[in-house]
């Protein structure tokens, strides 16, 4: 089966994170042992009572009540992003002018589709260190399976690469993403009489500028590989009070930041809750909650790492690094020397249209079953 022919199936199966991922778990198991792995299901049940699998595929080594180690994982996420229902071709890959359209399409099934050729490519009996291929559930709504497999620990890997449009580039290092709902408390009044109440509008105002502070002093730890080279902090969304004439007694916002690799995502946290002490010294009326929702932390493999090189080598590309999240560093809790990379865009990700190039698709195979016959051959 052509790699093309494998995305269409691929895409054809509906997998939007909202849905149970069995059928596509399903289908890459049994594509999977038809080529000789041995695979093992870890089932849980999401928020919404939906069962979800992330799937792990061994060859040249067996699964264990401890965990298992191998040499190299490929790890790509089973689910994709909503689509507009008015994409008619949305579930059926379509090519144009050397594109190949339909959702998932680049983010992430074609990495998926590249290693189901690449792995088939190689003679899995000749393999001298063991490999794995990691199919996770949920990447796209938090990271969630691949942070159950990292709790869980079933499998430790010295090296992986983590599918991801990059445009085949390897991404050697990322930021983290971490949020917090931040809900402040005043006391509601007549707004002819402020002395009766306590406006959380202008305590959010307070505190909001105080962050804004923080923001400033974080652009003094840089990481110069990344660009910008500091932790971007940003309020995105503020609501408070409930009409003109009414002191605000609620206001909430969300604060979220990008921390560099090597800083703990509490880092910014610990800031806010002395902001918000200070707050309280200099208005002691003030009262505010903080639910610290998120907090998934960066993860940096190092330039001299064999695989950075190696994936420098073979795509002919020096190493980058990204600001979006991914599940390299859940990856690299499972011991692993993680390098983001795969076919299409990120910018055409998670829109009506996405598509990856016929070509990168193609060259993906050949980077994917290069590594694997230099990595575990
Ligand atoms: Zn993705």
């Amino acid at each position: 089966m052509t790699v093309k022919e494998t995305l269409a199936e691929l895409v054809a199966i509906d997998s939007v994170s909202s849905r149970s991922n069995v059928e596509i778990v399903d289908y890459l198991a049994h594509r999977c042992e038809a080529l000789g792995f041995e695979v093992k299901r870890f089932p849980y049940t999401d928020d919404n009572g939906i069962e979800k699998i992330n799937l792990i595929a061994v060859a040249g080594t067996q699964f264990a009540d401890t965990a298992i180690e191998v040499e190299l994982s490929l790890v790509g996420h089973t689910d994709t992003v909503p689509y507009d229902p008015n994409w008619a071709k949305a579930l059926k890959l379509t090519e144009t002018e050397g594109k190949l359209f339909g959702r998932g399409a680049c983010d992430t099934k074609a990495f998926i589709a590249a290693t189901l050729s690449a792995v088939s490519a190689v003679s899995l009996q000749q393999l001298k260190r063991p490999l794995a291929l990691i199919f996770t559930a949920d990447e796209e709504i938090g990271l969630i399976g691949a942070k159950r497999l990292a709790e869980a620990r079933p499998i430790l890997s010295r090296y992986a690469i983590v599918g991801e449009p990059t445009s085949l580039r390897p991404m050697r290092a990322g930021k983290g993403y971490c949020m917090a709902e931040i809900l402040i408390k005043g006391r509601e009044g007549h707004s002819a009489y402020p002395a009766l109440g306590t406006s959380a509008v202008f305590g959010g105002a307070r505190l909001v500028t105080r962050i804004e502070a923080i923001a400033e002093r974080l652009r003094s730890e840089v990481h110069a590989a990344f660009d910008p080279p500091w932790t971007t902090l940003n309020v995105g969304l503020i609501q408070g009070g409930t009409a003109k004439n009414v002191i605000a007694g609620e206001c909430r916002f969300t604060l979220e930041w990008r921390p560099i690799p090597g800083q703990e995502p509490g880092r910014l946290l610990e800031l806010l809750y002395s902001a918000i002490e200070e707050e309280k010294t200099v208005h002691p009326e003030f009262v505010c909650e903080v639910d610290a929702a998120r907090a998934d932390e960066g993860f940096e493999t190092s330039p001299d790492s064999r695989l950075v090189q190696l994936l420098e080598e073979l795509s002919g590309v020096e190493a980058g690094t990204v600001a979006f999240g991914t599940e390299a560093a859940q990856i690299a809790e499972l011991g692993a020397e993680a390098v983001v990379l795969g076919p299409g865009d990120i910018r055409v990700a998670h829109r009506t249209g996405e598509f990856v190039p016929v070509d990168e698709l193609e060259r993906c195979v050949e980077i994917l079953t290069k590594a694997i016959r230099r990595l575990c051959l």
